[in-house]
């Protein structure tokens, strides 16, 4: 039987055709579920009854469970969801004046492994299902009532580049006017760097991308994120340039994680704002002071050096903003996502041996 939230769009029209029915059949069926947040086909009044039949008999409609949802007192709500594995993972909302930003996860865990991140310390366990993936906006929308999420972030657990089929599959119907209907500007893949799809990203749905930039030097930036030996700044920068002439703001955001005394000097700032120069990349900067979680290894700058790092990149004549720690009371803010309720993946990496294999500390 098959999980209707895992079908992409094309799957959908093969699957109804093998069912004897139109192709519009399955743009009727996405309005319902993903547009309308309908999920009893009884309540699906343009679907014939014998379709409604055969729906019932071979297909089912699977989402996570809510096992937890918290809310911040600055509005922002973390859920904490179960799927049918029996593996955990969470979502954000981020309220922000009209705007209701979704947080998404594209997989248990993370193999990219960054210095700073509580969903890399669990190691990587999983990819998310297109369903798994899609169903995360769609319990947001269910929960919020008549309000609907307006903008969705690639930034959850996960490094989505590396779930891409399951990401493009998803990225179309965040973006169908029968699914979620938003825009390109308002739906963000961020990455930490996985150059070869990034040039994919582009050629198939280059919507905004935020890159995790975090150091303007290949020694660092090996140390902070991993990944960065297999694809150093050099091509990350290149791919960055071509993503530009696509990027539906014309601009990347490159993302940094502030952290106290390892990148958060000015001549770090000084380092990558020669990088960008030298590359002609379009930026803009999202300053991120570290979030702390327990067994994190880093410390949040202090206020002055974050803005002294600020001026630097300003000085440069660069758009800077500094991201507000939304929801770091329930342990939503960046960097914080671990799924660390019932199924704790088992830690690959002890916080002393990190310290060593970083040396940065
Ligand atoms: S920051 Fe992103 S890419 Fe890096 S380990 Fe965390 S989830 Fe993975």
């Amino acid at each position: 039987m098959i999980n209707i939230f895992d079908l992409s769009k094309q799957e959908l029209v093969r699957w109804c055709s093998d069912m004897g029915e139109p192709p519009f059949r399955a743009s009727q069926l996405t309005k319902w579920i993903h547009g309308k947040g309908v999920l009893d086909f009884e309540r699906m009044s343009n679907i014939s009854t014998k379709f409604k039949g055969l729906l019932l008999e071979h297909s089912r409609i699977l989402i996570p469970e809510i096992i937890q949802h918290q809310k911040a007192l600055d509005g922002t709500s973390k859920l904490l969801l179960k799927l049918e594995s029996g593996e955990m993972i969470e979502s954000v909302i981020i309220p922000e004046g009209e705007r209701l930003t979704a947080c998404i996860s594209s997989q248990v865990g993370c193999a990219v492994d960054c210095s700073f991140c509580a969903t890399g310390n669990n190691g990587f366990k999983k990819n998310l299902s297109l369903g798994e993936i899609i169903s995360q906006i769609w319990i947001m929308n269910n929960l919020l009532g008549p309000a609907k999420i307006t903008n969705v972030v690639m930034m959850g657990m996960g490094e989505p580049l590396l779930n891409y089929s399951n990401l493009k599959n998803a990225l179309a119907l965040f973006l169908s006017d029968d699914g979620y209907g938003l825009s390109k500007r308002k739906v963000t893949v961020s990455t930490s760097g996985v150059v070869p799809f990034i040039y994919k990203l582009k050629e198939d749905c280059p919507v905004s991308l935020a890159v995790s930039l975090h150091s303007g030097n290949n020694d660092l930036r090996n140390k902070l994120v991993p990944i960065n030996k297999k694809y150093p700044l050099e091509q990350l920068m290149e791919a960055c340039w071509e993503y530009q002439k696509s990027a539906p703001r014309g601009f990347i955001t490159m993302e940094i994680t502030l952290l106290n005394g390892v990148n958060d000097e000015e001549n770090h700032a000084i380092e990558i704002i020669k990088l960008i120069e030298k590359y002609k990349v379009s930026v803009k900067f999202n300053l991120i002071p570290y979030n702390p979680y327990s067994g994190g290894l880093f410390e949040t700058p202090a206020l002055k050096r974050i803005e002294r790092y600020r001026r630097a990149l300003q000085g440069a004549g660069q758009i800077v903003t500094i991201r507000k720690t939304r929801g770091d009371d329930v342990s939503g803010a960046c960097g914080q996502l671990a799924g660390s309720f019932l199924s704790r993946i088992k830690q690959n990496n002890g916080p002393k041996d990190k310290i060593q294999r970083l040396g940065v500390l």
